[in-house]
């Protein structure tokens, strides 16, 4: 008689977990998809009305959420607000931008304004968390989310795809050397998703036929179609993966 596998839990109770960009899109569907699986998690951004609506929202539906008003931009900041609250099991960093335009007319307070978020806050935030961490001996899971175009490049996003490309080189150079404390570091990569940040982009003529052309599944994405990814690589199902893209594409880049 073989010894029947057990599937390894894809709950996550008793873990605390902090977002960044969580007050909308994709950052509060990461939070409600981890306080859904059990999570204590904290939501940080820089509007405070709105982590409370998302804070309300979780505890409606039986979650445990705590606010964080917190610009990921100022490392000072970041490192007492994570020690203060922390330590983390789960870091999410969500918080993100873009500004798309020919890269002739890239001015350089566009590649300040997405290298500094995209890029500097990332490592802030994960600098931040692998301390608490390391301090007190536990493992984590830390989830950047990138993008496709941290695999590809495309018009009119010349520093937002260095930028996701930058997190991708980050997160497997993180793998190897938090791995041995057993702290897992993995990208989540999706197409485009309807939010916020994509609002506009989709009122311009021909986009999203353009953007749907590129997709195998021939749609765009919605956030709850991240929250299944989120809450996998936050958990034992995902122990052994660490350093890689989960890519949520639709197939752009099967191409
Ligand atoms: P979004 O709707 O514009 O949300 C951005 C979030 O970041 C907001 O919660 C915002 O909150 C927060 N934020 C911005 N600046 C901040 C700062 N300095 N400090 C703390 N929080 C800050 O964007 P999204 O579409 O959800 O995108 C989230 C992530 O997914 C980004 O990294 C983006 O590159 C990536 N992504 C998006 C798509 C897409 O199609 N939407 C596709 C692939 C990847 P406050 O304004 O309250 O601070």
């Amino acid at each position: 008689m073989y010894a029947h596998p057990k599937l390894p839990s894809f709950r996550l109770d008793g873990k605390t977990a902090l977002v960044t960009g969580a007050s909308r899109g994709i950052g509060m569907a990461c939070a409600s998809a981890l306080a859904q699986a059990g999570a204590r998690v904290t939501v940080a951004a820089r509007s405070r009305l709105d982590l409370e609506l998302v804070c309300r929202a979780i505890a409606s539906a039986g979650g445990d959420a705590q606010a964080l008003i917190l610009d990921v931009t100022d490392s000072e900041r970041v490192n007492s607000a994570v020690i203060e609250r922390g330590p983390f099991n789960i870091l999410v960093n969500s918080a993100g931008c873009n500004n798309p335009r020919p890269m002739v007319d890239v001015e350089d307070r566009d590649i300040d304004e997405i290298l500094t978020l995209n890029v500097k806050s990332t490592f802030y935030m994960c600098r931040a968390v692998a301390r608490g961490l390391l301090q007190v001996g536990q493992s984590g899971s830390i989830i950047n989310i990138s993008s496709q175009m941290g695999h590809v490049g495309s018009h009119g996003r010349t520093v937002y795809c260095a930028s996701k490309h930058a997190i991708e080189g980050m997160t497997k150079s993180l793998a190897w050397e938090l791995g041995p404390q057993q702290i897992r570091v993995n990208t989540v990569c999706p197409t485009f998703i309807e939010t916020a940040l994509t609002e506009e982009m989709f009122k311009r003529p021909g986009f999203r036929e353009w953007v749907t052309s590129k997709i195998a599944l021939n749609r765009v994405g919605q956030i709850e179609e991240v929250m299944g990814a989120i809450v996998f690589l936050a958990s034992d199902a995902s122990s052994l993966m660490t350093g890689s893209a989960l890519m949520l594409d639709g197939g752009w880049t099967a191409a």
